[in-house]
């Protein structure tokens, strides 16, 4: 798995750094415009500490008719609870055992 990077300190670390290009306007050196270079680009990006991640884990209830019983695709763990809320029928999101997220469409 690769290093990632928080968009807001990738943002913040932008906004905190200072211009090393800067643009004149030729007749009376007024400054038109300032920006960052392609290089320091690359070395503030590279100061950026990397983020905490886990890989998503993705999954799917699967019932099983005779047994009565549904598993996770992922991990094959058997839920008896099925749904969240037996009112409302909504099936977990999210495998309460391994973490995997529900949105694979059928059966594996
Ligand atoms: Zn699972």
């Amino acid at each position: 798995m690769g290093d990632y990077i928080k968009r807001e300190d990738v943002l913040s670390a932008f906004k905190n750094a200072i211009p090393d290009v800067f643009e004149y306007d030729t007749y009376d050196e007024l400054l038109l415009d300032e920006g960052i270079s392609r290089e320091r680009c690359q070395k503030i990006i590279s100061n950026i500490p990397t983020a905490d991640v886990q890989k998503v884990k993705h999954g799917t209830w699967i019932f099983d008719g005779e047994c009565g019983i549904t598993k996770c695709s992922n991990c094959k763990w058997s839920i008896e609870e099925y749904f969240t809320n037996p009112n409302t029928r909504k099936p977990y999101v999210f495998c309460p055992n391994c973490g995997a997220k529900m949105d694979l469409e059928g059966e594996e």
